[in-house]
Formats: structure tokens, sequence, C-alpha cells
């Protein structure tokens, strides 16, 4: 298995902390010659602090709306996957939620999101959960989904599955799809469930499991497979079989 892409949240993380196991499953995945990207809805300043802290190449963040990349002198590009007059739009259309629906929290990192916004629908009533995707419902070509963490929405063709398929064309046009695996545990990495045959849940995407057209193939079970936790028991099994899937 040449690439490891992985979602961050709930699925790199356990109980929302980042924790020794992270570490772990890097130094798992360096000794194997395999390569992590990490594909998150967070922001892309956070795509900026993963690939400057940890051994990380690439990082797709947004939801699959940017592409961030280390070069080999260090420095750090961003490719964004739609063009600026939507990410206008997706501007335009903060605004007027802002100004017609105050009861709506929009996280702090959005601040720092050029692609999408991200709201905290956790802090708010479901009253007004509802309202705003009844809005995002019926607004032209704006979308929107449920992490474990926000709902995101953008403009334009964005899914984590786009951002993998425009990478792996981009920096890896050798591999094909059954080169790679995804680990995931929400209803964000739907669509990389949908587009890879090696997928794997955590046992924390049990609760939303339902709610899924595309499931992973493989769902793991129990506490001890939660998160983090499960990626690294996973990816052990995984890389003691010879011939890899
Ligand atoms: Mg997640």
């Amino acid at each position: 298995m040449k690439i490891v892409f992985s979602d961050f949240d709930g699925t790199l993380t356990v109980n929302g902390k980042l924790g020794a196991v992270f570490f772990k499953i890097i130094e798992l995945i360096e000794k194997a010659e395999s390569e992590l990207v990490i594909v998150s809805g967070r922001s892309v300043s956070w795509g900026h602090f993963l690939l400057t802290h940890f051994p990380l190449k690439h990082v797709i963040m947004e939801g699959g709306g940017v592409i961030v990349t280390r070069t080999k002198e260090g420095v750090i590009s961003e490719e964004y996957l739609v063009p600026q007059e939507t990410l206008d739009y997706l501007e335009a259309t903060t605004q007027e939620i802002k100004k017609n629906m105050p009861e709506v929290i929009l996280s702090a990192d959005s601040l720092g999101r050029v692609s999408d916004r991200a709201v905290e629908f956790g802090m708010m009533d479901a009253k007004a959960v509802e309202k705003l995707e009844n809005y995002l419902d019926q607004k032209e070509n704006i979308h929107y989904s449920r992490s474990n963490v926000h709902i995101n929405f953008w403009a334009g063709e964005i899914s984590k599955a786009n951002g993998v398929k425009t990478f792996l064309e981009k920096y890896m046009p050798h591999l094909n799809a059954e080169d790679c695996i995804f680990y995931g545990d929400a209803a964000n990495d739907e669509s990389m469930f949908e587009l890879f045959t090696n997928t794997v849940g955590v046992s924390n995407i049990m609760s939303i499991l339902d709610q899924l057209e595309h499931k992973p193939r493989i769902i793991l079970e129990g506490k001890d497979n939660a998160g983090a936790f499960g990626v690294y028991n996973h990816l052990i099994e995984l890389f003691s079989q010879s011939q890899g899937f």
C-alpha cells in the first residue's frame, strides 16, 4: 500500500485529543515506506500547522477544497480546487447568513478558511440548525455536510473524494485507487467511502452509520478501536500481511 489517506478529527484523535498513538501511526507508516495524507474538514491554516510540525508532505483541507503541499525547499504552497469567483460567492453567502441569521455560530477558525466555512452546530439550538440547513438547501450552488465537529458549507464541487482524485492525478499519477486506503469516522467522509474500495471506519463511526448511503468496507468494533487506536490496530494488521490488501 502506497498511500494512507485519513480523516483527522475523530479518526486520528481519540475523544477529541491528539495523543501518543498518533505519533505511533506516523512511525508505522514511515517504517512501511508508505505515506500519510490527512484529508480533513479543518481550515487551510490547520494544514499549515500539520505540515510544519509533522513529517507530512501533503494535506487536503477544508473538506477537499484545497491541497496544501510542502516543497522540497520547505515552502508551503496551496492549490484551491474551485475558481476565485466561486470563493467570492461563498464569502457573499457567508455575509448574508451573518446578517440574516445572527443565531448561527461560525467556528473560530472560519477566519482562516478560504474554500468553505464551518458552523458550531453543537453550540446552537436544534431550530437554528434546521433553519440554517433549510437556507443552505435552497441556496444555489451551495452544499454542506456534517463532520463530527462542524457543519461545513461551501460553493462549487468540493468533496474529500474530489480533492483526493485531483491530488492523485497531480502528484501520484502512477497510483490507482487499489494502492490507497482511507480511514474515516463521519458523514463528511462518505465521498471517500464511495471512491475507494479499501475503506475503514473506526469504531466511533457506529453512531452515524445509518445516515450513510456509502459505508466503509471494513467497520471496526469496540472501544479499543475508537479513533486513532482503530487506525493503529488496523495498520499493524495490514502491514503485517505480505500481500498488502
Ligand atoms: Mg472526523
